[in-house]
C-alpha cells in the first residue's frame, strides 16, 4: 500500500474544506473524509488527482466517486457507530472505508470479479471493519440481514425489493433512481422504512452514477 505522507494529510484538509463549502455538515463524514486515506485507491500515477473533488477512472470501466458524491451520500444516510451498511457497488472500495471509519460494520457487494478481487487485498490492509462480496447486489446479503442501512453506488433502474425486505424498519436505504423522463441522470433518494413496509420517500436533486447491472460481470 502506498504511505500517507503529511503532504497527502494535508491536501485531505482542504478537500473537507472544499466539503464544507458546497454543503456537507455532518462532522462525522467530514472528519472521515479527512482520515480516509484516498489516493491508495487510485494508481500512485494519479496522486495528484486523490484530493480534487473529482470522480475518476479505476479501471475495467468503472469509477470511484466525487468525493462530493460520497460525502453527500454518506451524510444521507444518516451513519452512528455500530451500525450494519450494506453498500451495492464496491468498485475502489473508497466509501466502504468511508462507511467504516465513521464506524459502521460495512457488508460490500462487487459484481465485476477483477475488481472484487483487487479491491478485496486493498481492504485487507486496511484497519477496517468491511466484509467484501462477489455477486449481484440487487439480491443483497439475505445471510446477513437485517441492516440498518442500505446504500445503493450504481444508477438504479426500480428500488431493488430484495434490497427494502433486508432492511430493518426504521432504516434507511439512499438510491441513485434512474430519471424516467431523462436516461442520463438519476434522483438521488433516501427511503426511510415504515412500520407497515412502505418506504417514506424523499428527493435530493440530481446524480450520475455508472449503471447498476444484472447479474456477475464477466467483464
Ligand atoms: N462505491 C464505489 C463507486 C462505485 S461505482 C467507490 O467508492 O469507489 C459503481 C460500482 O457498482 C461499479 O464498481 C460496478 O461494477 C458496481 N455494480 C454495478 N452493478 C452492480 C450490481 N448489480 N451488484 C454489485 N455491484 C454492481
Amino acid at each position: 500500500m502506498q504511505e500517507d505522507s503529511y503532504r497527502h494529510k494535508g491536501m485531505r484538509l482542504n478537500l473537507v474544506q472544499v466539503l464544507k463549502a458546497k454543503g456537507i455538515t455532518d462532522s462525522n463524514v467530514l472528519d472521515a473524509i479527512g482520515k480516509v486515506p484516498r489516493h491508495v485507491f487510485l494508481e500512485s500515477m494519479f496522486v495528484e488527482f486523490a484530493y480534487q473533488d473529482k470522480a475518476f477512472p479505476i479501471g475495467s470501466g468503472q469509477t470511484i466517486s466525487q468525493p462530493f458524491t460520497v460525502a453527500m451520500q454518506s451524510q444521507l444516510l444518516c451513519v452512528t457507530r455500530g451500525m450494519k451498511v450494506l453498500e451495492i457497488g464496491t468498485g475502489s472500495g473508497y466509501q466502504a472505508c468511508v462507511l467504516a471509519q465513521m464506524g459502521a460494520k460495512v457488508f460490500t457487494i462487487e459484481r465485476q470479479r477483477n475488481l472484487y478481487m483487487k479491491t478485496k487485498s486493498l481492504i485487507a490492509e486496511m484497519p477496517y471493519n468491511i466484509k467484501t462480496f462477489l455477486g449481484d447486489g440487487n439480491k443483497g446479503l439475505p445471510t446477513f440481514e437485517p441492516f440498518d442501512r442500505v446504500l445503493i453506488t450504481a444508477a438504479a433502474p426500480e428500488i431493488p425489493q430484495d434490497l427494502v425486505n433486508q432492511l430493518k424498519t426504521g432504516g434507511i436505504m439512499v438510491i441513485p433512481l434512474n430519471d424516467e423522463t431523462d436516461a442520463t441522470k438519476q434522483r438521488m433518494l433516501r427511503l426511510t422504512k415504515q412500520p407497515d413496509g412502505t418506504m417514506l420517500r424523499e428527493e435530493f436533486g440530481d446524480c450520475r452514477f455508472v449503471p447498476m447491472l444484472k447479474e456477475i460481470g464477466r467483464d
